[in-house]
């Protein structure tokens, strides 16, 4: 309604300037003819007669009209140089940027719904380089000024910004015509008064921030090289400083296009997923459920038993699956692909150099063209009170621990409410502990919607786990041959009496002990990168846990195909990493998995959004497997089917959400969900349900109305 109004007076206004012929007094005749009578009213009314200049100058350029010309030659004329430059300067400022704020109101919303996805990138410049545009915009006095203002209207560029960039870029140009004003009577026509030699002069202008901004670049680069000295040749095309996800994917890129590449692993090849992270936890998660499933057989008709089981050898299974896997990552088989891998720890003396303490004794030195840092994560140790003295275990430490048990730990607390700590405290609370899961926060899984962590407590609580949000972990004690865990929970000390300890708080990149301090590589939690994944040095690169954003096996190897291209052939093309379909999954049951934005992140981006839900209740298959918990939930912009993001809650749900990180992948929307043929009875079917949802809530009314009367009529009659 508001911006109807908007719209009603900014017509009303147009319509009136060109109804009553008020275009027919700033043209330069009318000006010239009317020089004396304005000198007069202005000796007269000193005042008053600039101040209406002004606000009349500001409505002129606000409503995009034409004459904004006309007007600042009448400043020069009428008030000199220096008066008439101050005056046009912030009343031309003041308009554009009323004009700029119209546009804003009347169609950023629209616009930004509309081409959200394609405008993505234009926001990105805008954020990074808005002033910078705007400026090279406003020197060049070719670019049409209401229309920069409109345009710039709809772009994420904040109004400060462009009020004083307009004013600072406008002025060269305002000082040319306001100067020509000047000597009115000498002008013949508004186009005269730049001359090619002065357009380009005002082009030059615009383009110089540009320059300066690459000269900048080249120098930042020369800098950080500045007192380092390139070796003339190189042993190696790529050095990779880690054998995780990051490191192998790297390396394997690397080998497959003919580089000359050595990865180096301090430790276990395969990195923390494959020895302390998803492989040993997700292999711990399903004798958790096999265990729940016998605890409650009598939901298929069977007896239901309380599992008796060795612990030790359900931890014997998390290391023979880990051994199962290993071949995957080991040294042989890379060593097959081509890479040269070492066994030991890498340290980067300059930007061209890497010295290796190798495990077996002994050093060696090489010197490589590009490096790619993939050192990873570790888990984060809070610097809680007495801590070490009680003892804990870390998802690093947890499985070596553990297997030495004979039976689950009786009572657990495992601190964090992250997706490490939630499926670690549900998969432990199955096998029979008694969980306390501490949080400090609201909820647990707080990245995800808060239906979506109220489910997971519910799970949880539902399988005997304490989930103790809004508990802060004060200091570990011992009482006699008591461990206990002090919490603070709405100003009350809790104690919690304990076994074992498991921190799971968080995990921080691996930052220091290999050389990024003394080469002076930035860091802030993670190694700081440019969007090709660069270091401060362009040919040291950094990918997965230790870069950031997203700590996940999936992401680190996505980023590493980035950073060894760049890093092998960043000269000819270089990419810019990709994040915008990132999914990930809570091995928690029901899984919790994630695609896309969540709804308060498309509220924070202020995007008109929809949501539709398809509940797996409604769901055959769910219905015959006693696995009816859970839902999906697609987000979308409103009224069309793209995917925006995907929520979905349930069994197998990591496996549901394949299909629509596909879609989304290749900008399919849900009417191709829809139109695609999925096996009844499976889980799967429940994307095209959700699709289904988002269809019946948009069909065509007016056509179906249409419809009834053509099948009426059919019939023979209203029957
Ligand atoms: C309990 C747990 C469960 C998880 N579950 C999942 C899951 O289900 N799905 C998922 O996607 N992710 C999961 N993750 C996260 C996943 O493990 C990480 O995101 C992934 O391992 C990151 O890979 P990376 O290559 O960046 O680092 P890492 O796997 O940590 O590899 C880094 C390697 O670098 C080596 N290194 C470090 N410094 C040096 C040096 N100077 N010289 C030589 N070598 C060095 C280290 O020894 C290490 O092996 C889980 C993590 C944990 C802890």
């Amino acid at each position: 309604m508001k911006r109807l109004t908007v719209i009603a007076i900014v017509i009303a206004l147009v319509v009136a300037f060109f109804g009553f012929d008020l275009n027919d007094y700033l043209t330069l005749a009318q000006l010239k003819s009317s020089q004396a009578t304005f000198d007069q009213w202005l000796r007269e009314f000193p005042v008053l007669v600039p101040a209406v200049y002004f606000v009349v100058y500001v409505l002129v350029t606000a409503l995009s009209l034409p004459g904004a010309a006309i007007m600042t030659l009448a400043g020069g004329a009428l008030f000199g140089l220096w008066q008439g430059l101050l005056l046009v300067s912030f009343a031309s400022s003041t308009g554009a940027t009323l004009a700029f704020l119209v546009a804003r109101f009347v169609l950023r919303e629209s616009v930004q719904n509309r081409f959200g996805e394609r405008l993505k990138a234009i926001n990105r410049g805008i954020e990074r380089d808005g002033a910078f545009y705007l400026f090279t915009l406003r020197l060049v006095p070719l670019f049409p000024f209401f229309v920069i203002n409109l345009v710039m209207g709809v772009t994420r560029l904040k109004t400060w910004t462009f009020y004083w960039v307009s004013q600072l870029g406008m002025l060269g140009g305002t000082a040319v015509y306001v100067n020509a004003g000047t000597q009115l009577a000498e002008i013949d026509s508004v186009g005269g008064i730049f001359s090619p030699e002065l357009i380009l002069s005002f082009a030059l202008l615009g383009v110089f921030p540009w320059i300066a901004k690459a000269i900048v670049r080249v120098v930042q680069r020369r800098r950080a090289y500045k007192g380092w000295t390139r070796p003339k040749r190189f042993d190696r095309n790529l050095v990779v400083i880690g054998g995780g996800a990051g490191g192998l994917v790297s390396a394997y890129i690397g080998a497959t296009v003919k580089a000359k590449v050595t990865l180096v692993e301090a430790h276990k090849m395969g990195g923390d997923c494959l020895n302390y992270g998803c492989v040993p936890s997700k292999a711990l998660i399903k004798s958790a459920k096999v265990a729940h499933q016998m605890r409650h057989a009598d939901h298929y008709g069977l007896n239901a038993q309380q599992p008796t089981f060795s612990f030790r050898a359900v931890m014997e299974r998390i290391h023979k699956v880990i051994k199962e896997v290993e071949p995957h990552d080991s040294v042989e088989r890379y060593t097959g692909l081509g890479v040269d891998v070492v066994q030991g720890y890498a340290t980067i003396v300059d930007p061209w150099t890497v010295d290796i303490a190798l495990n077996n004794g002994g050093t060696r030195r090489l010197t490589t063209r590009s490096i790619v840092i993939a050192a990873g994560a570790e888990p984060l140790v809070p610097d809680l009170p007495g801590l070490d003295d009680v003892g804990y275990v870390t998802s690093d430490t947890l499985w070596d621990t553990f297997a030495k048990l004979d039976e689950p730990p009786k009572r657990l607390i495992v601190l964090g409410g992250g997706p490490i700590g939630s499926e670690l405290s549900h998969a432990f609370a199955r096998l029979g502990s008694k969980v306390s899961q501490v949080e400090r926060g609201e909820r647990i899984l707080a990245k995800e919607d808060i239906e979506v962590s109220e489910i997971a407590r519910e799970a949880m609580t539902a399988d005997g786990v304490e989930v103790l949000t809004r508990h802060e972990a004060l200091r570990c004690e011992r009482d006699g041959d008591e461990k206990v865990l002090v919490v603070k929970h709405e100003g009350e000390e809790k104690r919690l009496p304990f076994d074992q300890l498991l921190v799971a708080v968080g995990r921080k990149a691996r930052l220091t002990g290999y050389g990024l301090e003394d080469l002076g590589i930035r860091t802030e939690r993670t190694v700081l990168t440019n969007e090709y994944l660069e270091t401060l040095y362009p040919n040291i690169y950094a990918a997965g846990d230790v870069a950031g954003p997203y700590q996940f096996t999936h992401t680190a190897a996505h980023m590493a195909w980035y950073a060894a291209v760049n890093a092998l052939f960043g000269q000819f093309k270089r990419f810019k990493v990709d994040y915008s379909v990132i999914p990930w999954t809570t091995f928690m049951d029901p899984e919790i998995a994630r695609v896309g934005i969540s709804e308060a992140e498309a509220k924070e981006q202020e995007i008109d959004y929809e949501v539709t839900r398809f509940e797996l209740a409604e769901l055959d298959r769910a219905i015959a497997d006693s696995t009816t918990t859970g839902f999906i939930k697609v987000l979308t912009p409103k009224g069309k089917d793209k995917i925006l993001g995907v929520v979905i809650v349930g069994t197998e749900a990591s496996n549901l959400m394949a299909e629509f990180i596909l879609a989304m992948r290749h900008g399919l929307g849900l009417n191709k969900i829809l139109g695609t043929i999925h096996v009844y009875p499976t889980l799967a079917e429940a994307n095209k349900y959700a699709a289904g949802e988002w269809k019946k809530a948009h069909k065509p009314e007016a056509v179906l109305q249409w419809l009834d009367k053509y099948h009426n009529w059919r019939r023979g009659g209203d029957r």
